[in-house]
């Protein structure tokens, strides 16, 4: 059987008349791509697939995967109907011809989101560690690149020897903006409280980031690094515009799901994939957002 591609047909115009039709806002064609991961993608991409839905700004479709170790030759994929892709995908190659449509896509300026553990996928895929900028786990190490993280006011690049791609244990912690002008940035705080998350740190890759957005502090008390880690942040990458989210650890339900029901997070994932697709933001800040001192949650995905 071929993989699964479900399409949905928004009528949004069906009851409206002609006139209405220039003014519409066409919502933005989205293909979420998902099926293998070592995560719980059952959970993360439905929790994706209402957070950008329940907005109205977004008409989702999605590409499951076969299953890990099966035959991946049919998962064939055409991405040209799409604005948007959303990776949240982390298991076997794709097959040649998905491959190198989605780099044509990246590479004609299509909008990409890296969300979570997308960016541990396909360690030995040169262009696809360059779209992510940086990765971590399979069997990265100093020769998948740089560590790359915020020091005395700066991102810098560690060439040290070492393992790419480490969390401690789950907790509560502080993003730290490090980009007020960027689209996605414009009138969010420059710090506010995650809800319970793994902390990425000790990522490594090419390192190729644009503009790093937010970061926040890996302590060694938690089982982390003892570094600023860049958590949120655009890709240098052509003309493609790129937003890596390493931020929303999927819960064991949609119920039970703190990482992706901050509120902090859903609109960095609702605002950032507005920016790839469109390379503007038109979402005002809303006014639940998470504050320094106060964790946000939209336990039902949407505002
Ligand atoms: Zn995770």
């Amino acid at each position: 059987m071929k993989h699964s591609i479900f399409r949905k047909s928004i009528f949004l115009l069906a009851a409206c008349c002609l006139c209405c039709a220039a003014f519409a806002i066409q919502p933005i064609k989205t293909l979420i791509i998902t099926g293998q991961n070592n995560h719980n993608w059952k959970v993360s991409h439905v929790a994706i697939e209402q957070i950008l839905e329940n907005s109205g700004l977004f008409d989702v479709d999605l590409a499951i995967s076969p299953s890990a170790g099966q035959d991946m030759s049919g998962f064939v994929l055409d991405f040209k109907p799409y604005l948007l892709v959303v990776l949240d995908y982390n298991g076997d190659a794709w097959p040649k011809e998905t491959n190198d449509g989605f780099l044509e896509f990246v590479r004609n300026g299509g909008g990409v989101v890296i969300y979570h553990a997308a960016d541990n996928a396909f360690s030995n895929w040169p262009a696809f560690n360059q779209i992510c900028a940086l990765g971590g786990w399979e069997n990265r190490d100093e020769n998948s690149g740089p560590y790359v993280y915020w020091k005395d006011g700066q991102l810098v690049k560690d060439y040290s020897a070492g393992v790419g791609g480490s969390h401690g244990r789950q907790h509560e912690y502080v993003l730290n903006g490090r980009d007020a002008q960027h689209p996605v940035m414009k009138g969010l705080p420059t710090r506010w409280k995650h809800a319970q998350d793994e902390l990425y740190d000790r990522m490594r890759g090419p390192g190729n980031v644009k503009d790093l957005l937010y970061s926040a502090f890996s302590e060694k008390s938690t089982g982390g690094s003892g570094r600023e880690e860049p958590l949120v942040f655009t890709v240098d990458y052509g003309k493609a515009r790129i937003f890596h989210l390493m931020l929303g650890h999927a819960g064991e339900s949609l119920e039970n799901n703190p990482a992706m029901q901050c509120t902090g997070f859903q609109v960095l994932l609702l605002r950032g994939s507005e920016w790839a697709a469109t390379g503007a933001v038109t979402q005002a800040v809303p006014d639940d957002f998470p504050t320094e001192s106060t964790v946000s949650l939209r336990k039902n995905y949407k505002k």
